[in-house]
């Protein structure tokens, strides 16, 4: 397997694309092709989530072994994760929610953070790479933590995590500026999450930066979910959801079910559309988003227009404009045609807006479906399916499923639906409990104790251990002084990188 870059530049093999993170030409790696597995998923029913998952892995990564990928996964999710890894609820009728949730930082994000450290490893011994990775990660909230938590003390790889001063809940923040590790390295700017994701991709872009590491032996990668190994791992739950609501007895093999993804940088929405592509009976795949409404207008209309407002909302892990993924959707949709993303890119970058032609406009509409939820309809909808199913959904979960539950009045469609839900409701128990007409509570552990008595779900572990945890990280920079910040930090006296 080998993996084209969307704007064009030659091919790459599967370790050099996770290496990489990004391809030369500014472009995103995607695989050559999708495999069709639709005559294996009969088999597949049976795999445990880690063979499942090291499985879907072995198509996409040939140049590791099926047993090397095993042990990955099995090393990723089995101690991290209770037993089963992602349980598909049926909450009510034919609706399902794959709880994505469960892994140590409590988003989904772990599903993917968990194995990218074991995939870049190994990568790194294949590609007989010599020098150390700095990983450099932009967060609008949840993958930050889950990088650090992924990353943290794996040897040879350091970390650095920037994310919006003012545009994470109090619990991400906590769950950061506490992290430990004697490679990570953490710092709050002074912007929002696209500002930090510019500052990211300027930095990998900046030549004279890259020399200055390549001196220290330094090798810069990113663990964002432009990384094929984020994606990649991202794939296999559909399956996952797919083959347990047969077993519920919602879907006869080969029929379609609908899947509503609560949607930010366009990452998990994508894989579920990669796993339509692999064979996954799919009829829409539902693009949720909240106030920053760019993607549900985008859907509508072709264009994709970033020049607007920016909103902080209660769903901050999907407060973008800039939706990072999309350039993988632009390319399958123009028929793979990297002339065509690379102008749209071009457009994008110099007016912050593009237009699809209509070809492409018909291949999207056959698939997707977009539209976004305010905050006071989130808010409705975490205190109308409590009220009505007895299920707390976080602020992220909870947009996706309004959108759904508006697109079944529109279109009256009935087909058996999986929403990914992205977040714990404990990773935003003030809003949570707001949205369900309590009282603010004085802190975050105290509204967890409330959400708890009310929920009657215990307070997750890795939260209840917070409280307890000094801050360690209180670095700040403006939003053009990354690069310093990570300088400064590199080239302090007690050097994380380590041999
Ligand atoms: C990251 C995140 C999202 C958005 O996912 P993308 O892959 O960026 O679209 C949604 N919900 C939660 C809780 C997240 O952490």
């Amino acid at each position: 397997m080998k993996y084209v870059s969307t704007r064009g530049a030659s091919s790459v093999s599967p370790s050099e694309a996770v290496l990489q993170g990004i391809s030369p030409d500014g472009g995103l790696f995607v695989p050559q092709a999708f495999p069709n597995v639709t005559g294996e998923m009969e088999q597949w029913k049976s795999y445990t989530y880690e063979e499942l998952s090291a499985k879907v892995l072995s198509l996409y990564f040939d140049d590791f072994s099926q047993q090397e990928l095993l042990n990955i996964t099995s090393k990723a999710y089995t101690p991290n994760f209770p037993k089963g890894i992602v349980p598909v609820r049926q909450i009510y009728g034919n609706t399902n929610m794959i709880e994505l949730w469960h892994g140590p930082t409590l988003a989904f994000k772990d599903m993917a953070l968990q194995v990218l450290p074991y995939l870049m490893g190994h990568a790194m011994d294949k590609t007989g790479e010599k020098r150390n990775m700095l990983i450099l990660v932009a967060t609008s909230g949840d993958t930050g933590k889950a990088a650090l938590e992924g990353f943290s003390d794996v040897v040879r790889t350091s970390i650095a995590v920037f994310f919006p001063k003012d545009g994470v809940s109090a619990m991400q923040r906590l769950q950061m500026v506490t992290q430990e590790g004697a490679n990570v390295h953490v710092c709050a700017v002074d912007g929002n999450f696209d500002d930090a994701q510019t500052g990211v991709k300027n930095i990998f872009a900046d030549d004279a930066f890259l020399q200055d590491m390549e001196q220290r032996n330094i090798r810069l990668s990113s663990a964002n979910s432009i990384n094929w190994g984020r994606l990649s791992p991202q794939i296999a739950y559909y399956f996952h959801a797919y083959f347990r609501m047969q077993e519920s007895g919602q879907v006869k093999a080969g029929e379609g079910i609908n899947i509503v993804v609560p949607t930010g940088n366009f990452g998990n929405i994508l894989a579920a559309y990669y796993a339509m592509r692999m064979g996954l009976p799919v009829k829409k795949l539902i693009c949720a988003s909240n106030d920053n409404s760019v993607l549900a207008d985008f859907f509508k209309t072709g264009k994709y227009d970033a020049k607007r407002d920016f909103f902080k909302t209660i769903s901050p892990s999907m407060d973008i404009l800039i939706s990072s993924n999309l350039e993988r959707l632009l390319y399958e949709v123009s028929g793979r045609d990297a002339g065509k993303v690379k102008e749209l890119m071009r457009s994008l970058r110099e007016g912050q807006q593009y237009q699809i032609d209509g070809e492409m406009a018909q291949q999207l509409e056959q698939h997707f479906y977009g539209d976004w939820l305010s905050e006071e309809e989130t808010r409705a909808e975490i205190r109308h399916v409590f009220e009505q199913h007895g299920y707390v959904m976080d602020p992220h979960t909870a947009v996706g499923h309004g959108v759904y539950r508006r697109y079944v009045e529109k279109t009256g469609d009935t087909t058996p639906t999986a929403i990914a839900s992205t977040a714990s409701p404990y990773k935003f128990p003030q809003d949570v409990l707001k949205a369900l007409g309590k009282e603010e509570c004085k802190d975050e552990q105290q509204a967890c104790t409330v959400l708890s008595e009310l929920s009657g779900l215990s307070i997750p572990e890795p939260l209840a251990a917070l409280s307890g945890k000094p801050i360690l990280h209180s670095a700040f920079c403006k939003k053009d002084g990354m690069r310093e910040d990570i300088l400064a930090w590199v080239g302090s006296a007690h050097t994380p990188i380590r041999e």
